[in-house]
């Protein structure tokens, strides 16, 4: 990969990842990313409602493992965020801003694809089972081996690969509360939706 090349495509990246309706976006080095098994292991069952429900989504995906492996053909890879008040993270209407995540993941993701990046491998949050395939039964991947009903809108989320996103926000200087159903609105009054986008 053209070093001098890959520069310039990751700052157009980051514009674009803003462009598309990111609060902010950095570009980072694959190698700053930490994967943790003990992370994947919170979605869970008894976690997670979706779990299971999705392709994209554990026991489904390759966890922290399978992520490690292919992490080593990238050097590259765009974080970005988007800032949301608690209040709306903690109500139905959080979807949208999921949905919204996930759609600029994959818009960051085709725009490297069509940059000549075509292995680039987009991530978000939030399993993509409830956000686009609310009405189905089920995920069409799983139950009927075709294709996914939504390629341009749903990604996996990467608390299914232990990607540790505190220290990826730490990485990108952002603060970070993590907002739980016991957060209190009025305690912490902002919190974020973050994505990933892995460049190669
Ligand atoms: S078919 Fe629906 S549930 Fe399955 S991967 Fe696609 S968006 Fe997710």
């Amino acid at each position: 990969m053209n070093q001098q090349s890959v520069k310039a495509v990751v700052k157009e990246l980051v514009q674009r990842a803003c462009q598309l309706g990111a609060n902010d976006a950095r570009a980072i080095f694959a190698s700053d990313i930490s994967v943790d098994d003990n992370l994947a292991n919170l979605c869970q069952e008894r976690q997670c409602e979706y779990y299971g429900l999705s392709v994209n989504c554990p026991p489904n995906v390759t966890g922290p493992s399978g992520f490690r492996e292919l992490l080593k053909n990238y050097e590259h890879a765009i974080i970005f965020k988007i800032d949301a008040p608690t209040e709306v993270l903690l109500s139905d209407n959080r979807h949208k801003l999921f949905r919204q995540l996930h759609e600029i993941a994959v818009g960051i993701e085709q725009s490297a694809v069509e940059m000549g990046y075509r292995n680039s491998k987009a991530y978000a949050g939030g399993s993509c089972k409830p956000l686009f395939c609310q009405e189905y039964t089920s995920c069409r991947v799983l139950t009927e081996g075709g294709e996914c009903r939504y390629p341009r809108n749903a990604r996996p989320s990467m608390s299914g690969f232990g990607i540790n996103v505190s220290k990826l926000m730490q990485t990108a200087g952002w603060s970070m509360d993590r907002i739980i159903r016991e957060t209190d609105p009025n305690v912490v009054s902002m919190g974020m939706l973050s994505g990933l986008v892995l460049i190669g």
